[in-house]
This record gives C-alpha cells, structure tokens and sequence, in this order.
C-alpha cells in the first residue's frame, strides 16, 4: 500500500511541478459519518429508520410539508451540531495547497464550507439554505428554525434547498460537475461508493485523462488510504511548495 501510495505521490508532485495538475474530490456521506451524521445507505442509515416514500421523496413534501419539516428540523439540528473532521480538513488543505481544485459533494451538511474549503459543487443542495416555495427567495440559516416550518418574507412556506427523490438535479451544478470531471486527471473519491448517479458517472469521465489507474479508486472505501495520501501529499508540499508556487 505504501508504495503504491509513494508511487501516486510522486505523480501528483510531477504534474504540479508541469502545472499540469487538474483535480477534484468526489465526496459523500461516508466523509460525514465520522462527524456522526449518519449515512443514508447502509446498517445504520437512515433509510433503515425511516420510510424513503414517506419522508425522502418529492410527493411525501408535497403531501404533507409541516410533517416532513419536523424531521427536517431534526436533521438540521443534528448537522449544525456536527464538526469538520479531520478528512474535511485534509480536502479543505489541499485545496488551499493546490492539489484539489474543487469539491464536487452529495453531501447536504455544509461541513466542507465549514472545514474552509471554498470551491464546493453541491449536486444535491444544501440544508442549511431555505428556499421559498413561492417567490425562490433564499436564505443560508446558522441555527435550526424557531418556527417550523419557517415562514419566507412573502409569507410563503420554506423548504431545505435540497433535492428529494424523484425531484430533478440542479442543472448548473451538474454542468459543471461534468465539466470539471471532464477535464481532471486526479479525483480523490472520499467517504462514496459512486453507485448512484451523477457520482458513479464521473470519475469514469476523468480516466481517460488518468494517469493513476484504478489506485485512487480504492480511497472510495478506506478513509484510512486517503488520510495516509493526503498527509504525505502535504508533507511533501510544506518542503516542496516554494519550488511549486502554489
Ligand atoms: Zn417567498
């Protein structure tokens, strides 16, 4: 592992060194669970607690929106008591180093805004913005709602701008999620196993342009590997990065 790792780092120091360094991190719920949100998927997730028809989809809001805000309400609660990890950390560094240039997440928790990290392509949207149901007036909120649901100046209701199922994908965000895969010849896959769209899709967009294989792929299951990258990546940077100008 360390050699393979060795061996990654290197190629990454190279294109940097070329300038030729175009990267991004695809990250999911896995990268949060360390920060106790849980996943959706999986044993503990939520879909083993809750009902995705009633309370994950589109229809469910429509049906009976004050229901599905109680939980929202909760969940909201859960993720501004969460901290940035240390695996945000890492990403919100290399950024900052020049070795990520953008974060595209499934995440909704705002815990990479939070970590520093600046370049953020949010593919399903974020809780901790409202949108109205009415007039598309938004507002990033700091503290759970005193009132649910909470209410927009027009005095319609608000909703998480977030997607549920069955609702369609923000189409700048996934423009440029394409885009930005498109063009990239390092992806950290972080905290997702990429099996639903749009994730599973990109970094098979960036492999052509992949000098690394199938090695990163692995990072998608072992936070472990990518902790351990990352850390050297940045070592390396702190003696190197003059040389880089990054
Ligand atoms: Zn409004």
């Amino acid at each position: 592992m360390q050699s393979e790792i060795s061996h990654a780092v290197k190629l990454v120091q190279k294109l940097a060194a070329e300038q030729k360094l175009q990267s991004y991190a695809l990250t999911g719920a896995g990268i949060s669970k360390a920060s106790n949100i849980p996943t959706f998927r999986g044993d503990d997730g939520i879909w083993e607690k809750y009902n995705i028809d009633e309370v994950g989809t589109i229809e469910a809001w429509m049906n009976n929106p004050k229901k599905l805000w109680t939980l929202f309400a909760e969940g909201i609660g859960l993720m501004l008591n969460a901290e940035p990890n240390a695996a945000h950390y890492a990403l919100s560094k290399l950024e900052k180093n020049g070795f990520c240039d953008s974060i595209i997440t499934q995440n909704v928790d705002s815990l990479h805004q939070r970590s520093g990290s600046q370049n953020i392509i949010e593919v399903h949207g974020n809780f901790m913005r409202f949108r109205c149901t009415d007039c598309g007036n938004k507002k990033n909120i700091t503290a759970p709602p005193k009132i649910i649901p909470p209410l927009c100046n027009c005095g319609q209701m608000f909703r998480p701008d977030v997607i549920l199922f069955n609702e369609i994908l923000p189409e700048k965000e996934i423009k440029l999620a394409y885009k930005t895969a498109q063009k990239a010849n390092l992806v950290y896959v972080v905290g997702t196993s990429a099996e639903v769209y749009p994730a599973a899709q990109l970094p098979f967009l960036s492999k052509q342009n992949n000098p690394f294989g199938q090695l990163l792929k692995s990072f998608q299951k072992s936070l472990e590997r990518f902790f351990l990258f990352a850390t050297i990546l940045l070592d390396l940077f702190e003696n190197l990065g003059r040389l880089f100008h990054v």
